[in-house]
């Protein structure tokens, strides 16, 4: 079998360590375009990530930590979100699992060892697919056939495109960021938690690495200037006692994803396949899910030559819901607003509504419905707490009822932020409706 891995960011990278750890024998291509630059954010994980290192490389924290300074992250940690503006957390479930947080740039050198393939600096103009096979045509018009193709280019540029919309792209506008700017800050004595702190323009990221904090300021650049948000960066950084150092990263996301992942020959994942703003630090988790799917279908299939076009709808149509999910129960996290009364807050405490809107969202809001009201009677706080596996399983697991995941999230975390952003108290709002009216 003949595949080629597309692209050189993280999720490149998985993709091509991935398909050389379960296909040996295959003929594997690696093929990114030294010329475009990886997008290099991307520092905080799931517990996707750790599991999946270990399993592919049996890489583990020490390792990790010594190679590029990763952390082990537990969880998130919310400030001045919601209604009663209270820290809290929406830690890991159950508490054996972690994450982690490093610099996307290191990591991929350290995937890179465990990567078998013929390398090719090349820019990729096209991919064409047959019943048979893909041939990918490059920029000196050379070609390459392949069995599959993973491809991991990065944002599509359709899915910028305001108008003439592109019919590929779903946008998540419910969404309510679209821009960030990073900087680098001295490394934090606390490195279990990423920090997420409201903020009148949106919210600041902390990510706590061993040897510097990356600090980002997530934003939505059609309500604020980049002016308006470096101003306030920098009180924030004053608020923290902390010196404010140069930007190193101004970068905008859109947030959507492709209606079809997947031809039956060509799986797209990472950015190229989907994205939503980083609250929840779901990209790497959602690569990793789309590579084991890519694992399985051509395990199954593989070598039929033209493949069952009803199971191939189902499987865009699984990530199409994971996707979906995922970015209800982000919009979700801005239901009760924050300390700050802000044209961002307002417009952002009405994201579920807008979503509850729009017709690919209908079921998917029905069936979140039932995790608020799951989430309503577990305790929160004491979830959020709860750091001894032991404890969790005698005092939490007996508590849950649901035992299926909404996107990546299950009825643990609902309960957390939930509790967290006073959503329970606010006298019974439905899903799509917001506490500020
Ligand atoms: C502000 C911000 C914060 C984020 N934080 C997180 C986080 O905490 N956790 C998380 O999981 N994710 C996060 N992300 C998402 C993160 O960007 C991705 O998880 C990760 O970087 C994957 O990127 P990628 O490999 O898909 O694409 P990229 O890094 O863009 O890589 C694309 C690759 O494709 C190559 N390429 C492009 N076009 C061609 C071509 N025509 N021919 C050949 N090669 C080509 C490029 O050379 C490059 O190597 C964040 C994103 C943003 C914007």
């Amino acid at each position: 079998m003949k595949i080629a891995v597309l692209g050189g960011g993280t999720a490149g990278f998985i993709a091509a360590a991935h398909i050389t750890r379960y296909f040996p024998k295959a003929e594997l291509w690696h093929i990114y375009d030294s010329r475009i630059p990886t997008i290099g954010v991307g520092e905080g994980t799931t517990p996707r990530f750790p599991l999946w290192l270990d399993e592919v490389t049996g890489i583990g924290p020490d390792e990790l930590q010594a190679r590029c300074g990763a952390t082990v992250k537990l969880g998130s940690h919310y400030e001045g979100w919601g209604l009663r503006s209270t820290d809290f957390v929406n830690r890991f479930q159950p508490p054996r699992l972690f994450g982690y947080h490093f610099d996307a740039g290191r990591v991929t050198g350290v995937i890179a060892d465990h990567v078998q393939a013929k390398q090719l600096d090349a820019r990729v103009e096209t991919l064409e697919t047959q019943p048979g096979g893909v041939t990918i045509g490059f920029e000196d018009g050379s070609q390459l056939d392949c069995d599959y193709v993973l491809d991991a280019r990065g944002f599509p540029a359709g899915a910028w495109a305001q108008a003439p919309e592109d019919p590929e792209i779903i946008r998540m506008d419910w969404i309510p960021t679209g821009r960030a700017m990073v900087r680098r800050l001295p490394p934090s004595t606390e490195t279990s938690m990423s920090r997420l702190i409201a903020r009148p323009h949106g919210w600041v990221f902390q990510i706590p690495l061993r040897d510097w904090t990356s600090c980002g300021y997530v934003f939505n650049p059609s309500l604020s200037s980049d002016e308006d948000v470096l101003a306030d960066f920098d009180a924030f950084l004053e608020d923290e006692q902390v010196e404010p150092t140069e930007i190193r990263v101004r970068v905008s996301f859109p947030n959507f994803m492709r209606r079809s992942w997947f031809d039956g020959r060509v799986f797209t994942i990472g950015n190229a396949a989907s994205f939503v703003e980083p609250l929840e630090a779901t990209a790497i988790g959602a690569t990793i899910m789309q590579v084991r799917n890519a694992q399985r279908w051509m395990e199954e299939n593989h070598p039929q030559s033209a493949p069952d076009l009803g199971a191939v709808d189902h499987a865009n149509q699984t990530m199409r819901s994971y996707v979906l999910r995922n970015s209800l129960f982000i919009a979700w996290h801005y239901a009760c607003g924050s300390r700050w009364d802000s044209p961002f807050w307002n417009l952002a405490a009405r994201s579920l509504e807008r979503a509850s809107k729009h017709e690919y969202l209908t079921g998917h809001v029905d069936a979140m419905t039932d995790f608020l009201d799951v989430g309503r009677d577990l305790p929160g706080a004491q979830i959020g707490t709860c750091a001894e596996q032991d404890r969790w399983e005698r005092e939490i697991l007996p508590k849950l009822t649901k035992f299926i995941p909404f996107g990546n999230f299950s009825e643990l975390n609902f309960a957390q932020v939930g509790h967290g952003i006073g959503y329970y108290g606010a006298n019974k709002m439905s899903v799509g409706e917001s506490a500020n009216g």
